[in-house]
């Protein structure tokens, strides 16, 4: 790193979500779970980046501050919306064992398309 600083990967991960939430980044599902999009409001200010999800749980962004640490703000602001959908499923999963009557539908309803 240019200024000599070396933070740990789990300090990278932290200052990427304290940004993701002072830059109020939000994202857009493009595939569910697959592809999203995450406006860019300080390496290039109106652009999108393209944040995947991988099949072995990895999730990637397409800017340089992905390439260089692994980590980003667009990258964690997905990761906070997947942690996020998955708490509502298990909970989701408790009440329908708990209330069996119901309805028949076994996946949990879709509400706001955009956190
Ligand atoms: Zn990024």
């Amino acid at each position: 790193m240019a200024n000599g600083t070396k933070y740990t990967h789990d300090e990278l991960i932290s200052r990427a979500r304290e940004r993701a939430v002072e830059e109020n980044l939000h994202s857009f599902q493009v595939e569910r779970r697959r592809l999203y999009l995450v406006k860019s409001r300080k390496v290039a200010p109106g652009t999108y980046h393209m944040v995947r999800v991988h099949r072995n749980g990895q999730v990637t962004c397409d800017c340089r501050g992905w390439e260089r640490w692994s980590v980003c703000a667009h990258q964690q602001t997905v990761v906070k919306r997947l942690e996020r959908e998955a708490a509502r499923r298990r909970w989701w999963l408790g009440h329908q064992l708990e209330l069996p009557e119901l309805g028949e539908s076994h996946e949990p309803v879709e509400h706001a398309r955009a956190a």
